[in-house]
């Protein structure tokens, strides 16, 4: 069986969905995961925000607007006076549910409620629309499989086991559709997977059943060897080993979330990445098969910010970057580059919300300097350090660029470096006129 995620984009408006409904009812069997119509978490965040200030007012007037936009909605969604009905009735009750938050203390727990209901609408309209279609479906309950566990990681066999007694229990049916992005954590209450997270469900989902693909439907024709929002001529790419998919996604491509690719890379399934404006376009395939000797594409992350200790201490001295890495692990801040030298070591983090803390801790231990406003371009490929050439050819595109960091050799699959924001265009044409357009 496979496994199908639309994300916001795909399912933003009636018109889409009908879209998607379409492509899926083809008669096979399959899982349909879905994200929230686009705007709507957002939305819902900003209830929540409003609410934890304590302002029912503003959280009342977002609630009365996106109840509207759904009102909407199903009217151009639905033929029947039954459906729409059925559908109304639900999207009331959550809207109702939502405003119930508006009179009581509001904790992270009220929140996490809140941001859920994003994907239990968009999923009952769809379910409701396939069966108005005629087309035998189900919905299966995310918060009735979907679980973290203490460490809020995916309980993997605890999902395994409900979603096969689930599918089991609910035999017969063409296309069953659940919810992305929600779950339950250890203690069965209502959580999330993170901003994003419907592709980490899909993936999850689809190495529990041991699914033949998993395919990640968005709005764009898979990934791009550069962002083609940012540089010009740029071109699909159809296949990308599973780590060089993985750098891509989080070095910046973000048309797939960083968290899915680790459960279909161990599970061995391969992910499509499909685009639903354009369904017989090829897209991109991502599995543990690399294309020797070609880079793939290069990719770029804003807000980073350098940090750089030079110690003369650490001249043949042991257990210094340990004692650096402790710091930046006290302060759980995670580090992405880092280059070192005898007398010195930069790392840059994206996370600064201890870096006051960071800063004053690393000063007992040598001079600290701080770059702000940085920006990490990544090239993604089969890097391996035995082929000879391409560190030349990324490098001689970066001849005009001042360039803060370079790290090289971490995988086999990605040269990054760091660079100043201002200049991340400039670079990322130059590596693509270079690399793909020579
Ligand atoms: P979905 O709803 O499918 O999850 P999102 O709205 O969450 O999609 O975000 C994906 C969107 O981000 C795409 O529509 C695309 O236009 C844009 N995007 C972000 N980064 C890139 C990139 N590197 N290359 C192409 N498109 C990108
Ligand atoms: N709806 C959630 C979000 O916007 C999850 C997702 O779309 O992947 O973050
Ligand atoms: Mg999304």
């Amino acid at each position: 069986m496979k496994v199908l995620k639309f994300g916001g984009t795909s399912v933003g408006s009636a018109e889409r969905m009908k879209g998607v409904a379409k492509l899926i009812a083809d008669g096979q069997q399959k899982v349909v995961v879905l994200s929230a119509m686009s705007g709507t978490t957002n939305s819902l965040v900003e209830i929540s925000d409003y609410l934890y200030k304590k302002n029912p007012e503003g959280a009342n007037e977002i609630i009365n607007t996106l109840e509207l936009k759904y009102k909407k909605h199903i009217e151009e969604l639905f033929s029947t006076e039954e459906y729409k009905q059925k559908t109304a009735e639900l999207v009331k009750s959550v809207f109702d549910y939502i405003r119930s938050f508006t009179k009581d203390i509001f904790t992270l727990f009220e929140e996490k409620v809140i941001l859920a209901q994003g994907e239990i609408i968009s999923t009952n309209m769809m379910t409701n629309y396939l069966c108005e279609q005629g087309i035998k479906t189900t919905l299966l309950p995310a918060l009735e499989f979907m679980r973290t566990d203490k460490n809020c990681e995916p309980d993997v066999t605890y999902i395994r086991e409900k979603l096969t007694a689930l599918l089991n229990d609910n035999q017969g049916y063409d296309i069953y559709i659940t919810q992305g992005f929600i779950c339950r954590n250890a203690y069965g209450e209502i959580d999330n997977l993170q901003r994003g997270g419907s592709d980490y469900s899909a993936s999850l989902i689809g190495a529990a059943i041991n699914a033949s693909e998993i395919q990640i439907w968005t709005d764009i024709d898979g990934m791009h060897d550069n962002d083609p929002r940012l540089v010009e001529k740029t071109s699909p790419v159809r296949h990308l080993h599973f780590d060089e998919a993985a750098e891509l996604a989080y070095f910046g491509a973000k048309i797939l979330h960083p968290t899915c690719i680790q459960p279909a890379k161990y599970a061995n399934i391969p992910v499509h990445l499909l685009n639903t404006m354009e369904p017989t376009a090829p897209g991109t395939l991502i599995s543990n098969d690399t294309e020797k000797s070609k880079i793939k594409a290069v990719a770029a992350k804003d807000n980073i910010t350098a940090i750089r200790i030079k110690s003369s201490r650490m001249l043949l001295a042991h257990g210094f970057l340990r004692k650096v890495f402790e710091i930046f692990e006290s302060y759980q801040t995670p580090i992405d580059m880092v280059c070192t030298s005898e007398v010195g070591v930069s790392m840059s983090i994206d996370n600064t919300k201890h870096l006051n803390e960071i800063l004053n801790d690393l000063k007992k231990y040598g001079t600290v300097t701080v770059d702000y406003n940085m920006c990490i371009v990544c090239v993604v490929g089969d890097l391996e350090w035995e082929n000879v050439g391409f560190e030349a050819k990324a490098l001689d595109a970066m001849r005009e660029i001042p360039v803060r960091m370079i790290s090289f050799g971490g995988s086999n699959y990605n040269i990054s470096f760091l660079v100043r924001e201002e200049d991340k265009i400039r670079a990322l044409q130059s590596l693509s006129n270079q690399l793909f357009n020579a």
